[in-house]
């Protein structure tokens, strides 16, 4: 028997991971449920051309696990999960998909909650809403990027103060990759805060707007690894974070708001031998999981914006831990996780 799933190195004990499949419509999705000890697992929906249906299994479990951790860590009271639906966003999609969806969330009686993710939209959601209460983020609420944005902005707040011992951007320079929703709000704090900018997006009017209202240098996209900062804040790919650019970076604060941004694992240890500061993805770009996860509880917002500031609380926490142990920030971010969620 070839051993697949199982050995898989993201399956990771998922309590249940479910195929649906709905002929109709042509619905053909995986839903993974990683973890549901603090909560119903919540995560978003990916839909997305995968070459192989190995291909989305592995994509599934590897994302699913990354939301146990991340809403560990956000202090949330929800576990982790994803969803993913095979096929082409752009001319595959129809709203009768999303509905049978909904129907196949119904079935799991809400142990697994949905929200957009790339490729999916409010819209899409909202079509999942007609069969079923376990869906978050329909749009009607609000874009939650601004929180992510916040939450980035507090975690580089963090980082400055215990890399450089300072508590103002003042002076300091932030070289920031991708001025889109979290991007653009980020870099407005920032410079807000009295930070210079570099910036860098493939497009020409987001930098436009940057250099017009916040006097940012523009650099092409391939020269932001190389330019003189302090702090480098990657907003737009994942993988940033690999041997090539790690030789060049010269900013000693990485704190940015992109998912997935170590290539590898073993690129916290190269951040941490480099003397390069990181603040793990998941620990500051939960923002965004926080807005959505209070607007789904029908949580009162009044403590929403506390919640988001205690994520600068939680990065000194993982940048103390990591230097009195000597382990790199990624690992410690990992271990506070899984204090929490392995009860
Ligand atoms: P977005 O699509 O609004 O913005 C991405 C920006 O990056 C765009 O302006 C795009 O032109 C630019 N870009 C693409 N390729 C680039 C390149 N090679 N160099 C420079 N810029 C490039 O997306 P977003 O919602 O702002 O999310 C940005 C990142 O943050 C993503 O990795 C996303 O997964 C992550 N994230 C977002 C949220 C949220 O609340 N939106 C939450 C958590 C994580």
């Amino acid at each position: 028997m070839t051993a697949f799933v199982f050995n898989e190195v993201n399956f990771d004990n998922h309590e249940q991971v479910v195929f649906a499949s709905e002929p109709k419509s042509g619905l053909r999705a995986i839903i993974a449920v990683h973890n549901t000890n603090l909560g119903p697992a919540m995560g978003g929906c990916r839909m997305w051309n995968y070459a192989s249906e190995a291909e989305a299994v592995r994509d599934v479990l590897r994302l699913s696990r990354g939301m146990t951790y991340k809403n560990a860590v956000a202090g949330l009271p929800i576990g982790g999960g994803k969803s993913v639906m095979i096929g082409n966003p752009k001319t595959d999609k129809t709203p009768a998909m999303f509905e049978a969806l909904g129907e196949a969330l119904e079935r799991l009686g809400g142990r697994y909650v949905t929200a957009e993710d790339i490729g999916t939209s409010p819209q899409d959601m909202a079509n999942v809403a007609h069969k079923t209460r376990y869906v978050a983020g329909l749009g009607d609420r609000g874009d939650p990027s601004p929180f992510t944005a916040l939450g980035c902005f507090v975690g580089a707040q963090a980082a400055i103060k215990h890399h450089f011992k300072r508590d103002s951007f003042d002076g300091l320079t932030v070289a920031l990759q991708g001025l889109g929703h979290v991007g653009y709000d980020y870099a407005r704090r920032l410079h807000q805060a009295g930070a210079k900018l570099i910036v860098s997006d493939i497009d020409a009017q987001s930098v436009k707007r940057a250099q017009e209202e916040f006097g940012a240098q523009v650099v092409d996209v391939n020269a932001i690894y190389d330019v003189d900062a302090d702090l480098y804040a990657p907003c737009a790919l994942g993988a940033t974070l690999n041997p090539d650019t790690l030789s060049r970076l010269k900013a000693k604060v990485v704190a940015g708001g992109a998912n997935n941004q170590l290539a590898t694992p073993e690129m916290g240890e190269i951040c941490r031998q480099k003397g390069i500061l990181y603040a793990p993805d998941f620990v500051i770009n939960a923002g965004g999981i926080i807005k959505v996860c209070y607007e789904y509880m029908s949580t009162p917002e009044d403590g929403m914006d506390a919640h988001v500031r205690r994520i600068g609380e939680t990065l000194a926490e993982v940048f103390a831990r990591a230097d009195a142990e000597g382990v790199p920030t990624s690992v410690i971010a990992d271990r506070i996780a899984e204090e929490r969620f392995k009860k």
